[in-house]
């Protein structure tokens, strides 16, 4: 069985990877003009305050797209396939893809459908995914 691709911890999203391992979603924040984003970067995307903070995410958000992928591009995925990659909207306002979590029982993945953090630990790595909220939509 081939690897998990690998994602690379470094000095700017360590606090990104260390939240993730307490099961929380940190943003990054500007204490300038209270922008909020990801992934991690050196500088506000807005005003370019160049001296970002951390603040931790509700969890919650919506799914503005999303694919199935039911073909490995990569050998990791081979028996993993079908898997979906979603793109989720939080709250705060930061997108990120992802995967949601669904089961044969469960609510279908659609758009607009609200979605909550659950985080996976897959190898000794931990990652977002979402998994989908009973209830309203939209
Ligand atoms: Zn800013």
């Amino acid at each position: 069985l081939s690897a998990l691709p690998t994602v690379e911890i470094n000095e700017l999203n360590r606090p990104f990877h260390d939240g993730l391992r307490k099961g929380r979603l940190m943003l990054q924040c500007c204490p300038n003009c209270a922008t909020k984003w990801l992934p991690a970067r050196q500088a506000c995307p807005r005003c370019l305050h160049a001296d970002p903070e951390w603040t931790a995410s509700a969890g919650l958000g919506s799914v503005r797209s999303w694919v199935v992928f039911h073909r490995a591009y990569h050998p990791y995925f081979r028996d993993r396939v079908p898997y979906n990659v979603a793109l989720v909207r939080l709250d705060e306002g930061p997108q990120l893809l992802t995967n949601v979590l669904t089961s044969s029982q469960g609510p279908e993945i659609g758009i607009g459908a609200r979605v909550g953090l659950r985080v996976v630990e897959q190898e000794g790595v931990h990652l977002a995914k979402f998994e989908i909220l009973p209830g309203r939509t939209g």
